[in-house]
């Protein structure tokens, strides 16, 4: 019997009828003989409703473990309910926690890394017929406190523990039936992509497209894990996630994503001189900034200079502080923080091989009268910053621009 590992996020286990449609399709595939382990996300609403009332009591985050124990709460439901639904039609089942699933993480809370799975519990329930249903997005630290793995991190939990179970894939069943060329909610002529390569998707997901967690996309390349992307509510074939080898042809851009979650911090009046950089980043990256795009605008009297760059939406007025705390070290006029910005991100490793993919962009872009911010690029994508409110003009120029709209 082949192991598979099945996820249902969120919509997909919204309420009871759906979670009886998904003990359903459960029941289905082990007629068929698959040996199933099922992780589950919690019910659409249930964790951001828990985080809500975490933040009502402390804004701040200080007690970042009783956060976790408070916001993995919503897995526990789900999979209890899904053992339940599937023994009323005559299916085995038990469920497991992280912890009760051998789930090991490291010790950051919030966004906790899988560190192995010592999954011989779950082994043993499916040896014994039953299907194991296991909470996605958590885990145990060294310490033995619950950790959650960052938002959509039951992706993760289903990736890794298809690892270990060495199954033969792992479908992620979710409320669009693949990964299309870009988010199906905004472009109406987005297409369904047959199968993607591990690195673009990992680019997908990190420049925005929130259908896979970036970090279950790392984990399934590192060890070779075939990931589905698929439907629970209809039976269409979806998306393959695989390595480079096994596609046949390839376009130059394969998709476009984008991500609100950008600020934009102009520095003003710096001094062009060296060490002027690390003075800026130094300070935000000692208190956890990731800063992502860089632009330094030349100095017109070739004393003063402007500095521009991107961080996480949430991280804005954190690093407002932090820079005006550093004001003297650094030297500059003023800072000059913008939320309203963000990214556009075209993706393929088609463009390994082919010049113009970045000219084509700058070019859709300026004919729609859309202005650049600022610019990044690695070897099979090309990310621009523009104004909020561009964002979905930019996508559907772009996608039309590089072929992809449906027929
Ligand atoms: P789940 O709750 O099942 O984990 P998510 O909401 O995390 O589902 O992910 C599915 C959503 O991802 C879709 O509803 C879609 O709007 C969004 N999405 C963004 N980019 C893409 C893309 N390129 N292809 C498919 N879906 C995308
Ligand atoms: N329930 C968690 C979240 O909403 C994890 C997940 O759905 O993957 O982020
Ligand atoms: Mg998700």
């Amino acid at each position: 019997m082949s192991i598979i590992v099945q996820k249902y996020g969120g919509t997909s286990v919204a309420d009871i009828d759906r979670i009886r449609a998904v003990a359903e399709r459960v029941k289905r595939c082990r007629d068929r003989g698959d040996n199933l382990c099922v992780v589950l996300s919690a019910m659409a609403g249930t964790t951001n409703r828990l985080v809500g009332w975490v933040n009502e009591l402390d804004a701040a985050g200080h007690d970042a473990a009783e956060h976790d124990m408070v916001v993995s709460t919503g897995e526990q439901v789900t999979i209890g309910l899904l053992a339940i639904a599937l023994r009323t039609i005559g299916v085995p089942a038990r469920s497991f926690t992280g912890w009760q699933a051998g789930i090991r993480t490291d010790g950051t809370h919030g966004k906790a890394r899988i560190e192995g799975i010592d999954a011989s519990a779950v082994r043993v329930a499916m040896d014994e017929g039953r299907v194991a249903i296991v909470a996605g997005f958590q885990g145990i630290s060294p310490e033995g406190r619950v950790t959650t793995l960052g938002r959509g991190g039951s992706d993760t939990s289903a990736v890794a523990l298809a690892a270990a179970l060495e199954a033969e894939r792992c479908d992620i069943f979710t409320d669009v039936d693949g990964v299309y060329t870009t988010d199906p909610r905004i472009v109406a002529k987005a297409r369904k992509i047959e199968k993607i390569t591990y690195e673009e998707m990992l680019e997908m997901a990190s420049l925005g497209a929130k259908v896979l967690q970036t970090r279950s996309v790392a984990v399934a390349m590192q060890h070779g894990v075939r990931v589905q992307v698929l439907s629970s509510f209809d039976e269409n074939p979806g998306t393959l996630v695989v390595s480079e080898d096994e596609i046949m042809e390839q376009n130059i851009v394969t998709g476009i994503a984008y991500s609100r979650d950008e600020a934009r911090i102009t520095v003003v009046g710096v001094k062009d001189r060296p060490g002027i950089a690390a003075a800026i980043f130094g300070p935000l990256s000692e208190n956890g900034i990731n800063v992502d795009m860089i632009v330094q605008s030349a100095s017109r009297d070739g004393v003063s200079a402007a500095l521009t760059f991107t961080v996480s939406r949430a991280d804005l007025p954190r690093a407002e502080r932090v820079l005006d705390e550093h004001r003297e070290s650094i030297g500059f006029d003023r800072v000059i923080g913008d939320s309203s910005v963000a990214k556009v991100s075209v993706i393929g490793v088609g463009m390994r091989s082919h010049a113009g993919v970045a000219h084509t962009m700058f070019e859709t872009l300026s004919r729609r009268g859309i202005n650049i911010h600022a610019i990044s690029t690695s070897e099979i994508k090309v990310s621009v910053l523009v104004t909020e409110d561009y964002t979905e003009l930019a996508i559907r120029a772009l996608h039309t621009a590089y072929g992809l709209d449906a027929a």
